[in-house]
């Protein structure tokens, strides 16, 4: 099946950072077989669609969420997360059955979808929900079970001594294979959307021996590792006291530190260590929103970029609209750095789109709408009164638009958005069952009392 899409402001969003004034992208089959200058009258009128007044541009991706994580939305809002993992998250996540995971992954990859974003990464427990999810809706994802260094049964306890992780052999070689086993049974399913990758938690949660098993099992599968890495100070305290080293060094001597490597925020980190990143090109999700809300955290961004590590956005938990995200990571940035012209709109859409790709080894197939690429994109409505009037389009999509925008949305050449509805499921039946798993979960975990 063949469609085109005609006369629209083309954000290509290659490495050259070329934009059409007025062009057309024409699909077939589900990939993109060629970007031009010319609109198509040639073509029979049927395949052919308007795109005067839009914009068209990569569908954006989110390079670090935990869709599941969504359970536990409201309850978690306004909490310093370096305290919260240790005395409730883990334990919460205990009391989860795979049913509540699927109706939190339904409703977080519908409104990611609905925020433009084609391509997630995540990171949860009971994966075989997500991935049944994310088949569902339509969405693309890079998705693995969770891997931890001891039992959710029987998780860390903080005291003024400092964190007893209580590691745990059995447990965690139970859920290595388990990840294992998913990731390769889930590998290329729902038509080549779903790939898979090992996802230890982070350096501090499994100890180094456990980590370099991690490595050997994914450098014998050659997947991707998704991980969280020096998200916390206490993550970089606590490898420090047991092994002299920083989060990157500790990656570094275990196996994990290669070019397969997703490092979601890198938080705290050295100049040396954002130089071995660079070196061993790891690419790095960063969080600005989530790691604003958890106290101010901010990633060394001028860092990563003098020494050119790749960036791409996640959201992390809750948040599902990465191009607030993007936003917000200009704002931040520049803030942090006086300087207004710190980091282009043109910067910052990358990050989102082709640096997400860079970031999850998917450069080759989405990221940028050039031909052979999978037909994953946005088509953007820049006549709206919150867009107009406009005159570089990259800004006028970083600064001003939001998912109410978006006039098409397309994965894999489907058109899974129109007009702000989801085709693919029953948005309103998603939304009843998340409600009744949210209210199934604050009664297991015992809090709660209102949505
Ligand atoms: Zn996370």
């Amino acid at each position: 099946m063949r469609i085109v899409l005609e006369g629209g402001t083309v954000l290509i969003c290659d490495a050259e950072r070329r934009a059409l004034s007025e062009g057309s992208v024409v699909i077939e089959d589900g990939r993109i077989v060629s970007v031009g200058e010319a609109l198509r009258p040639d073509l029979p009128s049927e395949e052919r669609v308007d795109c005067r007044g839009c914009v068209v541009m990569p569908g954006l991706v989110n390079s670090h969420v935990h869709l599941g994580e969504h359970l536990f939305k409201g309850l978690l809002e306004d909490v310093d997360f370096e305290g919260v993992f240790y005395s409730t998250l883990f334990a919460w996540e205990g009391r989860l059955t795979p049913q509540l995971v699927r109706c939190a992954s339904l409703a977080a990859a519908v409104e990611s979808l609905r925020c433009g974003v084609t391509t997630i990464a995540d990171m949860y427990h009971h994966a075989d929900a997500t991935a049944e999810a994310v088949q569902a809706v339509g969405i693309r994802a890079v998705l693995g079970q969770k891997v931890l260094g001891f039992s959710l049964g029987r998780p860390p306890v903080a005291s003024a001594d400092g964190v007893d992780y209580r590691f745990d052999r059995g447990a965690f070689r139970d859920q290595l294979a388990a990840a294992c086993e998913f990731a390769d049974r889930v590998n290329g399913s729902a038509s080549g959307r779903i790939t898979t990758a090992l996802c230890p938690h982070a350096t501090n949660t499994l100890e180094p021996w456990m980590l370099e098993r991690v490595a050997e099992e994914a450098d014998r599968r050659s997947l991707r590792v998704h991980m969280h890495v020096a998200q916390m100070e206490s993550e970089r305290d606590d490898v420090a006291a047991h092994s002299g080293m920083g989060c990157i060094e500790i990656l570094d001597s275990t196996g994990l530190l290669t070019e397969r490597l997703l490092a979601a925020h890198a938080i705290f980190v050295s100049e040396s260590e954002v130089k071995q990143l660079s070196a061993r090109r790891v690419g790095v999700a960063h969080n600005p929103v989530a790691n604003a809300k958890d106290g101010g955290l901010v990633a060394p961004v001028h860092l990563f970029r003098a020494q050119g590590v790749d960036i791409a956005l996640g959201t992390d938990a809750f948040h599902m609209n990465l191009l607030e995200t993007a936003r917000f990571a200009v704002y931040l940035h520049r803030a942090r750095a006086g300087d207004a012209r710190f980091v282009s709109p043109e910067d910052v859409l990358e990050w989102a789109t082709l640096g997400g790709a860079r970031a999850l080894g998917m450069s080759d197939e989405i990221g940028s709408l050039e031909p052979g690429k999978r037909a994953d994109l946005l088509v953007v409505d820049l006549q709206a009164l919150n867009l107009v009037p406009w005159h570089n389009p990259a800004a006028a999509v970083l600064y001003h638009a939001d998912p109410r925008n978006l006039r098409l949305v397309m994965v894999d050449g489907r058109v899974v958005v129109e007009n702000g509805t989801v085709s693919t499921v029953d948005a309103e039946a998603v939304n009843r069952e998340f409600a009744s798993a949210s209210d199934e979960v604050q009664r297991r975990i015992g809090v709660g009392g209102g949505r």
